[in-house]
């Protein structure tokens, strides 16, 4: 199953489940928040008028945003890399959201630069840098893994502080990138309702992203080299209108998926107007004991169903209203390595045996 699984390695859909009459909602299940720094990295010093350290106001920015999710939805399950002050890996953040499956993975930060005037909150999402700046700002954020044991075996001899490092890591393309840019720039305009400057959404190599298997975003809460800004993350209020405006495009975010998975299901299941019995035809092409969310580019992910049997998680691909016209789709299958698929049937829905499905067909 290992092997099977593989195929996934870029992993990210959205699944619902066919034979449910509630249609339930599988896109947001998990959020992983990732509180930048923390335990012997402080992150960004600021200008060292207040004790708190980047580590300290991420920390809070991050608990804050979990709780405004736990409160409005008590059943996504939150989970945070780290919820004291304690040094994680960056690899280890990373499979923290891979392991938990995690639907969005939402890192928290301040920024810094080397002229006080500079200020605004920018979101980046994993990609190749179009300036010097934002190359800048990973090699800072990457900077973290030079206080880790070992970490030239962990990451493959990068060097966070060598650009030429950044061409390999930048080279990564990914369909959740397409989904991190839609969330990130839901988070920069609540930023922009909320008054702070907007510096945009931009794409650097984060280290920390680039392991993360699932739209993923880092977001830099504002410059605590600036004065103004150091005393706006310094305050209670000031965390709280960020963590909100974080939570407010997850809201968002959440509310556009749902929308697009019920028009899809929609078209996938509905039972035809004019004729009572809705017949058609899939193949069955994957199963597991856990619920597996993916994306094959080879597979036109729009046609890929999901259902649940006898407690083990279906997936087929395909919808052909006759048993013949079923095989393309199997075909297809074979061709990216799914060997041993087989045709099934759905009645309105239901999965029938595909023997009686032929001759309801027959019969129309
Ligand atoms: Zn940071």
């Amino acid at each position: 199953m290992k092997r099977k699984l593989s195929f996934f390695l870029i992993v990210f859909f959205i699944f619902s489940n066919i034979n449910s009459q509630t249609n339930q909602f599988l896109g947001i299940n998990t959020i992983v928040i990732d509180p930048g720094h923390g335990g012997k990295d402080p992150g960004t010093l600021g200008t060292g008028r207040y004790s708190l350290t980047e580590k300290d106001i991420a920390l809070d920015i991050s608990l804050k945003l979990g709780s405004y999710i736990n409160k409005d939805y008590p059943n996504i399950n939150v989970i945070y890399t780290r919820d004291d002050d304690s040094f994680v890996k960056l690899s280890k953040r990373a499979e923290i959201a891979n392991t938990y499956q995690a639907d969005l993975f939402i890192s928290i930060h301040c920024d810094a630069f080397t002229s006080e005037s500079v200020y605004g909150t920018t979101t980046y999402v994993m990609g190749a840098h179009k300036t010097k700046s934002n190359l800048e700002v990973a090699m800072r954020e990457n900077s973290s893994i030079l206080l880790e044991d070992n970490f030239d075996i962990e990451y493959s001899g990068f060097d966070p502080n060598k650009p030429e490092s950044y061409i390999a890591l930048t080279l990564y393309q990914s369909e959740n990138i397409n989904y991190g840019l839609n969330f990130a720039s839901k988070v920069q305009k609540e930023f922009k309702q909320a008054k702070r400057k907007d510096r945009g959404i931009k794409q650097a190599g984060f280290l920390v992203l680039s392991r993360a298997t699932m739209p993923s975003v880092l977001i830099e809460t504002g410059f605590l080299t600036n004065k103004e800004e150091e005393d706006y993350l310094n305050t209670e209020n000031g965390r709280i209108e960020i963590a909100s405006g974080i939570f407010k495009a997850v809201k968002m975010y959440k509310n556009e998926l749902e929308a697009v998975v019920e028009q899809r299901m929609d078209e996938l299941i509905k039972i035809d107007k004019n004729n009572n019995v809705n017949v058609f035809f899939s193949v069955q092409f994957f199963s597991s004991e856990k619920e597996v969310d993916f994306k094959n580019k080879k597979l036109d992910n729009s046609l890929v169903l999901h259902f649940l049997e006898n407690n083990v998680h279906k997936y087929c691909y395909g919808k052909a209203k006759s048993y013949n016209s079923a095989k393309n789709y199997q075909n297809k299958l074979k061709e990216i390595g799914f060997s041993d698929s087989f045709i099934v049937a759905f009645v309105n829905g239901n999965k029938t045996e595909v023997k009686k499905a032929i001759e309801m067909i027959k019969k129309d």
